[in-house]
């Protein structure tokens, strides 16, 4: 009995996984990355002002196809 909802539990892990990182582009992932940094960062103003880390990850974000 348990069987069948044993192949269930092991599959769904991964295509859960998968389904997650498919919601986000390269491009939406790059800009999450840059607003996740902005918002840490001491030098970063929340996007009005950038560091040079912050000017990298929006260099590599408007170099990506949308
Ligand atoms: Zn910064």
């Amino acid at each position: 009995m348990g069987g069948r909802s044993d192949w269930r539990d092991t599959s769904s892990g991964s295509p859960r996984a998968a389904a997650t990182a498919a919601e986000f582009t390269p491009k939406q992932a790059k800009f999450r990355e840059y607003m996740d940094h902005s918002q840490g960062c001491a030098d970063c103003d929340y996007g009005n002002r950038r560091c040079a880390v912050a000017q990298g990850i929006w260099e590599a974000w408007r170099a990506l196809p949308q």
